[in-house]
């Protein structure tokens, strides 16, 4: 009895009041705490793996053999506590694991191969989706490049892959879209139901797109009942070779976008006739005297007409409006092609049947211009007619996907250009797809329900 008594009163001397507040402040499990310090700028405390997490294999989780006693020390920043920056320090060592053979002991607080917690990197993730990767370097302490690691560190974590899980898409849209200026492509699919990015990939092509449809079970493809794009060859070709039951929808924005495309080559060759026309006009020496003509301004009018030329008639301002009367009168080929195309616009609102009808007789109108882009419109709406009324018989827009696309852009100018390509794509997936990436702090509470349901 005396032995008893004596044992406890030694053990309650040995044990540190401050360890648990540490234990709980840094939020680590699975560990005692040996020792805590601090600087001006740092709280460290240094831990020691319990037994049961003593000889877990970094890679896997699974319980392995102790390899060797190595006496690495090791740092992990963690989330700052007031205005110090919080790390641990553990003295690691090496296991040897049946499956992955000699392997650093897996720590519960941070992947393999990372210096950072998890909190810590769950908190880099959200902020980079609404921050720049500057303002979070800065913020969190951290090199700007890092960001990007851990982003794409993240995402390899959170990546639940719908595709893989065996998810039936039944509407879908593909685009690429543009960064570095142009330059460069990335493919995205978008799943219309979801609201969500699915799949992202770097260039653009049928070679590239096919990577996506190989993803695909039989299953998932035989699911897929439309595809919302714009009116690339590539695409046509790989929803024909894979996808048996979809039909293509060319989205209206596109179509749109072509007819204003075409209108302003027109405003451009009617812009030089009018400067060739103004320079042919000789004028005098010296200042204009009074009764002199003065210069005809309609080439700046029409060189800064393009806005006006774009918008729909009912949002045009008195200016603007101005500039349509004056093309109305001097320039009747623009001013018919712009016709057409708010002819196109408004046929692209109607039901099915008005809009077949409409759109017969706009390409009939069209072929008869005698204005070459407008003809070149005119073969591309041809080609893409079936595509085009499967839009409005449906009643899909590709909307979704440009404003994603938009979505990405905005993202890739706020994080100031990407090195890693890889990095650039998680970030993309991290903000925009099926993930919701959760703040430190609600990952954290999230992550104690899920342990104690478990336990
Ligand atoms: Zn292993």
């Amino acid at each position: 009895m005396g032995y008893f008594l004596k044992f406890n009163r030694q053990k309650k001397q040995k044990k540190k009041p401050m360890s648990k507040l540490y234990k709980s402040i840094f939020n680590v499990n699975g560990c005692s705490v040996v020792k805590q310090e601090q600087t001006d700028t740092t709280v460290t405390i240094t831990v020691r793996l319990t037994k049961g997490n003593a000889s877990r294999c970094g890679c896997c989780g699974r319980k392995g053999k102790l390899y060797d006693n190595g006496r690495e020390q090791r740092v992990w920043r963690t989330l700052d506590l007031g205005t110090k920056m919080g790390f641990i320090r553990m003295d690691t060592y090496r296991v040897k694991c049946k499956k992955c053979g000699v392997k650093t002991v897996k720590v519960p607080w941070a992947s393999h191969r990372s210096g950072f917690t998890d909190a810590f990197e769950q908190q880099v993730a959200w902020a980079v989706c609404s921050m720049s990767k500057k303002a979070v370097a800065k913020q969190l302490r951290i090199a700007w490049n890092t960001v990007g690691e851990i982003a794409d560190r993240v995402w390899d974590r959170l990546d639940t892959r719908p595709i893989k899980a065996g998810c039936i898409f039944r509407r879908i849209g593909i685009d690429e879209t543009s960064y570095k200026k142009g330059h460069k492509y990335i493919t995205v699919v978008v799943d219309h139901d979801r609201r969500c990015v699915i799949w992202v990939h770097e260039g653009y092509g049928k070679e590239v797109l096919d990577l996506f449809m190989r993803e695909l079970s039989e299953e998932q493809r035989k699911g897929v009942e439309l595809v919302t794009c714009d009116g690339a060859k590539w695409i046509r070709s790989s929803i024909e070779e894979f996808l048996p039951n979809a039909e293509r929808c060319v989205d209206s924005f596109h179509v749109v976008q072509w007819a204003t495309e075409a209108l302003d080559k027109v405003r451009v060759e009617a812009w030089k006739e009018a400067r060739k026309e103004n320079r042919n006009q000789k004028r005098g020496r010296g200042r204009p005297t009074k009764d002199s003509v003065p210069k005809d301004r309609t080439a700046e009018g029409i060189k800064n007409s393009r806005y006006a030329l774009g918008k729909a008639p009912e949002n045009l301002n008195e200016s603007q409006q101005r500039k349509i009367e004056l093309i109305a009168s001097r320039y009747p080929r623009l001013y018919r092609a712009y016709q057409l195309k708010e002819e196109l616009r408004i046929i692209l609102k109607m039901g099915y049947d008005d809009a077949r009808e409409n759109l017969d007789r706009w390409l009939w109108r069209a072929s008869h211009s005698r204005i070459g882009s407008v003809k070149d419109l005119y073969a591309k709406i041809k080609r893409n007619y079936d595509g085009i009324l499967n839009t409005i018989r449906l009643g899909v827009s590709n909307a979704r996907i440009e404003a994603t696309n938009n979505k990405i852009k905005l993202l890739i100018r706020t994080a100031y250009g990407f090195r890693n390509m890889n990095n650039m794509l998680s970030l993309i997936m991290l903000s925009c797809s099926y993930v919701d990436v959760k703040i430190a702090y609600e990952w954290e509470s999230e992550s104690r329900e899920s342990s104690s349901k478990a336990a």
